[in-house]
């Protein structure tokens, strides 16, 4: 048939081609048989019917998932049966196969890329803040995936758009009075980071209206603490306004919290700058990665008024990156008295001081807020959340697109960063809301201080080991290991305080201590031993958890304190757990000493592609801005006398002779 096909055949060429049933018949060309092969094999079907296969082989998908875990009491912290690191050195070899695949082998494969991933639902998987997702939001990824719902518009999406409209309000509710649901409004988008840049992006557009169609042209400034997340370089530089325009803003010393004092300072700078230039933004921080820093949104907003920026910009936007704290806003209606979740004392106390300090994202203009963190959602949950929808709206809208008709009254492909946009996420967010309830999120967030809480107490019993966070409200716990018989209490206050020559080659010696267990830990986990019964842990360590009380300019980049890490995110972590983890400390510790070199794991891991070193920018030598800028931090953290700010890098014309002091001489 193939041969004797005209060249432009009519319709009854086609019609023959297909029996009444819509198979192909016989003498079909082979198109036509292969797609007919992959249309009942490869995609689910449109009709009702007895036939369909696909619940059997998801449930298939998911047994073979099940069969990567291991039996509970012999279970390492990774799926499968490959701990050693992955091999990517052949990546760059793959091609697309000449005939298609069947289903099961192709599920097969699937799961054998999950081989050796470490298991986030086991309890001693414990590195970050990576909670593993929970049932409802899964089930929300794979239902809307199963259509192709598109949030660009009510139109592609239908009700699920209902997601990202109620999810909105059912969060907003927690920020009344200061906002209200009926002009708060919200949009999925690519996690922390992109809400970061939705924040920051709603500043200049807001502050400086003409970027929108003549690019940014002005010198506008980004005030963000010193602990903010690293997220305000990536927002800068791909919003080209340029990572020299953040500014750091120093953080106090007991809380890590945004200094007002110097926040004032730089807006005075920026005003006084020559010609003065506008404040785009204050991105505040509700809850840092480590020290869980709330920054005084309060302070803030009174600040940008007091500050107006110059004539011909409006007023300073203030971001709330709420990503991780915003976990705290449903304790909004928690009777902290008759305390009815029953949590201990001193944890219903850090609770209602840390939503207190939360319910100031309520001066916030917009705020983001990541479920897949402090949400026990699935990547990427995130959400972008403006007080003033149809500000925003406004000031950022396009004109739609001619092949796009606005059939609902829902648009939001006409306001967003993104175009085509799942609703999965927002299904998944709205999901796991209704899912756990104010009660679940509640149990679950003090859950985790109550577990910490354990943590501490049993470091405390351990005269070689101290908590170093222990006046942080967060829920991560870091502490240092030293040799046994150290008195661990003494030994780091010596550390944080001793400005001599000795001890500094003491707190030296004692990081890379810090650096050798949690390489043997991370040793153990990836080669899947089990010594003294246990499997090993999955930790980490900070190398730049706080500098010592003498190194307050980052003068002297030894002079940084390392800690060892738990995140107990994980909800099936129980007091055992927390008992194994100082156990298998102590043998990662025992280890070190008598090898300091961890085992390396099995196979070095091969480089697919070559290697590159970060440019650096700003008058800041590159080594001081990388500490800072990844120092996660504790009480008495950084003041930069001599940091990159307004003061120095615009007002070249005054006060020239202090700027070219400034470091040094504050250092010696
Ligand atoms: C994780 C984090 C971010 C970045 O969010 P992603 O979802 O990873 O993009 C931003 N800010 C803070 C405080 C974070 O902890």
């Amino acid at each position: 048939m193939a041969s004797d096909s005209p060249d432009r055949p009519n319709a009854q060429f086609y019609k023959d081609m297909f029996k009444n049933n819509g198979r192909p018949s016989t003498a079909s060309p082979m198109w036509a048989k292969a797609r007919a092969n992959l249309m009942e094999s490869a995609f689910v079907p449109y009709e009702s019917t007895t036939q369909d296969t696909f619940p059997d082989e998801v449930a298939l998908a998911l047994r073979r998932l099940g069969d990567m875990k291991h039996p509970k009491y012999d279970c390492p912290v990774y799926l499968g049966v490959t701990p050693e690191m992955p091999d990517y050195s052949e990546v760059t070899k793959a091609v697309v196969p000449d005939a298609p695949t069947p289903l099961v082998s192709v599920i097969e494969d699937m799961v054998e890329l999950l081989d050796g991933l470490p298991n986030s639902s086991h309890p001693l998987h414990q590195p970050n803040v990576l909670p593993n997702p929970n049932k409802a939001a899964i089930i929300a990824n794979m239902l809307a995936n199963y259509t192709s719902q598109n949030a660009i518009e009510g139109e592609y999406a239908w009700n699920l758009s209902k997601a990202e409209m109620e999810t909105a309000a059912m969060i907003t509710d927690f920020i009344t009075p200061g906002w209200s649901k009926d002009t708060a409004g919200g949009m999925f988008t690519y996690g922390g980071s992109g809400c970061y840049l939705y924040g920051l992006k709603y500043a200049l557009a807001h502050v400086v209206g003409s970027s929108r169609c003549e690019g940014v042209r002005v010198e506008g400034k980004v005030f963000c603490s010193q602990q903010g997340h690293y997220a305000k370089m990536n927002a800068t530089d791909w919003l080209g306004i340029g990572m020299n325009n953040y500014v750091d803003i120093d953080c106090m010393d007991d809380t890590n919290t945004m200094d007002l004092e110097d926040l004032e300072q730089e807006f005075q700078a920026a005003r006084d700058a020559d010609p003065p230039v506008p404040v785009l933004a204050v991105m505040c921080t509700m809850g840092t990665t480590d020290a869980f820093a709330i920054d005084p949104v309060k302070g803030v907003r009174e600040l940008v008024s007091k500050y107006p920026n110059p004539p011909g910009y409006n007023e300073t936007i203030i971001y709330c990156d709420a990503v991780i704290g915003w976990s705290f806003l449903p304790f909004r209606d928690y009777d902290f008295v008759e305390n009815p979740l029953q949590f201990c004392s001193a944890v219903v106390k850090k609770i209602e001081e840390t939503y207190v300090q939360i319910s100031d994202i309520q001066f916030a203009d917009a705020v983001g807020i990541d479920f897949h963190k402090t949400g026990w959602a699935p990547y990427t949950t995130s959400m972008f959340l403006v007080r003033d929808l149809d500000n925003y709206k406004k000031l950022m809208s396009r004109p739609g697109s001619a092949y796009l008709q606005a059939r609902t009254p829902y648009n939001p492909g006409l306001y967003t960063l993104e175009v085509s946009r799942s609703a999965a996420p927002a299904l998944a967010a709205w999901s796991t809301l209704k899912y756990f309830g104010k009660q679940g999120i509640q149990s679950i967030v003090g859950g985790v201080l109550e577990i910490s809480q354990c943590l501490r107490a049993l470091i405390a019993e351990e005269e070689s080991m101290v908590c170093v966070n222990d006046t942080d409200y967060g829920f991560v716990t870091l502490f240092r290991v030293y040799k046994e018989g150290v008195n661990a209490n003494e030994q780091y206050e010596k550390e944080r305080t001793v400005d001599s020559k000795e001890a500094k080659l003491q707190l030296y010696r004692n990081n890379q201590y810090q650096k050798k267990i949690a390489d043997q830990m991370w040793a153990w986990f990836r080669n899947g031993e089990k010594i003294e019964g246990l499997y090993g842990p999955y930790t980490t360590y900070t190398s730049g958890f706080r500098t010592t009380d003498y190194n307050d300019n980052m003068g002297d980049q030894y002079g940084v304190i390392y800690a060892l890490k738990s995140y107990p995110m994980n909800i099936s972590v129980n007091p055992t757990t927390m008992e194994n983890m100082i156990k298998a400390f102590k043998i990662a510790r025992a280890k070190v000493d008598s090898d300091p070199f961890p085992d390396p794991p099995s196979k070095p891991i091969a480089q697919p592609y070559g290697d590159v070193e970060p440019p650096s920018c700003g008058p800041d030598d590159a080594n001081s801005l990388k500490i800072t800028s990844m120092l996660s931090g504790v009480p008495g953290v950084v003041k930069r006398k001599g940091k990159r700010g307004v003061a120095n890098s615009d007002r070249k014309d005054s006060g020239s002779k202090k700027e070219g002091c400034s470091c040094k001489c504050e250092c010696d």
